[in-house]
C-alpha cells in the first residue's frame, strides 16, 4: 500500500513534469517582421506633429509591448526602418522571400509586419499575391508616433500578435489589423492623411474586428490569394515597371507617352469616375497599347467598380478593366501580372480573380 504522502509526492511530480513543458508549449510562436513606419516613429515631444518615421528598432517595439508576450511567444527581425513613402522593391523582395520562409517553419504559428501607413495597402496586395501559406500573415502600422500622446502603435501591435497567433485568422488571405479592425488586403485602403479611423475595406467590409486580442471574424477574404494564387516570386530578382497617371480636366497624352518612354511596360490610369478620361488621353493610351504597354483603367474615386466596355470600347482599344482595384493595387497586380504575360484576356481575367 502506497503512503498518503508518497501519493500526494507522485501527483506534484506528475503536474510539475506534465504542466511545466506544456505550459511553455501553450503560446504559440509569432515572428515579428519590422520595417519602419510611423509605428517606429519618433517626435522631440508627446504633443508635437512633426515627427520622423522608423526611429525605433524592432527590440524596442517588442519591448514597448510587454503584454503582447503573454499571447505568444515573440522573436523579431528588422527588415528595413524606413517611411513606408520609401518602400521599394528590394524591400518588397526581401521581405516576401523572409515571410514565405518563416511560414514554411513547423513552429512558427505566424508573422506580424510593422509598415508605414502610407503604403501597407499595398505591400499587404503583394504579399498577398505572393506568398505561399495559409498561416496568418499581419500586417500592423499606426497613425501616432511611438512618443504620442495616445499612441495608437501599442494597442495595434498587441492585436496584430494576437490575430497571428489565432488558429481562426488561417485561410483568410494577408490580414491588415489596426483601430480594432481586421482588413483584408485586397480592400483596405486609407481614407484619411491624419485621422487614427483612417483605413476602410468600402463595399466589401472587414474581415473581422479584434478588441483587446479577442477576435470576432465575420467572413473570408475577396479575391485569389497565398496558396491559391498563381503568381510567384521563385527566380523573380527585379519586377516590371508600372507607373500611375491621375486623369483630370484637360488631360493630354503627355505623361502617357512620357511613362511608356520611361521604361513603363504598364500603365495604371486613375480615371475620372468609372474609368473614364479625355479623348486625347485615350488617343494616346491606345497608341501605348498597340505598341504592347499593357494599359488599364482604373478610377480615382474611393469606391465601386471599373467596368468593362462601359463609356469605353475596351476590347477595341486593347485596354483592361480594374474593376474593384483601386490604382495602386491596379499597380501591383499588373507587375505581377507582367512577370507571367502580356496577353490581354489573361490579365483582365486576373483582375477577375484576384
Ligand atoms: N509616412 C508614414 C509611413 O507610411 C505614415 C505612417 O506610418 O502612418 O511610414
Amino acid at each position: 500500500m502506497l503512503s498518503r504522502r508518497t501519493i500526494l509526492g507522485m501527483l506534484v511530480f506528475a503536474l510539475v513534469t506534465s504542466a511545466g513543458p506544456r505550459a511553455q508549449q501553450a503560446l504559440p510562436t509569432v515572428v515579428v517582421l519590422a520595417t519602419g513606419g510611423t509605428i517606429a516613429g519618433a517626435a522631440g515631444s508627446d504633443v508635437q506633429a512633426a515627427y520622423k518615421s522608423g526611429q525605433v528598432g524592432v527590440d524596442q517595439l517588442l519591448a514597448a509591448v510587454p503584454q503582447a508576450k503573454k499571447v505568444a511567444t515573440l522573436r523579431g527581425e528588422q527588415i528595413s526602418n524606413i517611411g513606408s513613402q520609401d518602400m521599394n522593391d528590394e524591400v518588397w523582395l526581401k521581405l516576401a522571400k523572409r515571410v514565405n520562409e518563416l511560414a514554411a517553419m513547423p513552429d512558427v504559428a505566424g508573422i506580424v509586419i510593422t509598415h508605414g501607413t502610407d503604403t501597407i495597402e499595398e505591400t499587404a496586395y503583394f504579399l498577398n499575391l505572393v506568398v505561399k501559406s495559409r498561416k496568418p500573415v499581419v500586417l500592423t502600422a499606426s497613425m501616432r508616433p511611438s512618443t504620442a500622446l495616445s499612441a495608437d502603435g501599442p494597442l495595434n501591435f498587441f492585436n496584430a500578435v494576437a490575430i497571428a497567433a489565432n488558429k481562426d485568422a488561417a485561410g483568410r488571405g494577408v490580414l491588415v489589423v489596426l483601430n480594432d479592425w481586421i482588413h483584408g488586403a485586397s480592400t483596405l485602403t486609407k481614407t484619411s492623411t491624419t485621422a487614427v479611423q483612417t483605413f476602410l475595406s468600402p463595399v466589401r467590409g472587414l474581415i473581422g474586428t479584434v478588441a483587446y486580442g479577442e477576435a470576432e471574424f465575420y467572413h473570408g477574404p475577396v479575391g485569389r490569394n497565398t496558396v491559391n494564387s498563381e503568381f510567384s516570386l521563385d527566380g523573380i530578382t527585379t519586377l516590371p515597371r508600372v507607373d500611375i497617371i491621375m486623369a483630370h480636366e484637360n488631360m493630354d497624352g503627355a505623361l502617357i507617352n512620357a511613362a511608356a518612354a520611361a521604361g513603363a511596360k504598364g500603365l495604371v490610369i486613375a480615371g475620372v469616375g468609372n474609368g473614364n478620361m479625355t479623348q486625347a488621353a485615350v488617343a494616346a493610351l491606345a497608341a501605348q497599347s498597340k505598341k504592347g504597354v499593357v494599359s488599364v483603367r482604373s478610377s480615382r474615386v474611393l469606391t465601386g467598380r471599373v467596368g468593362r466596355n462601359v463609356e469605353l470600347n475596351d476590347d477595341e482599344l486593347g485596354f483592361v478593366a480594374s474593376l474593384e482595384h483601386n490604382p495602386q493595387k491596379a499597380r501591383v497586380l499588373l507587375r505581377l501580372a507582367l512577370t507571367k504575360t502580356t496577353d490581354l484576356k489573361q490579365i483582365q481575367r486576373y483582375f477577375d480573380e484576384y
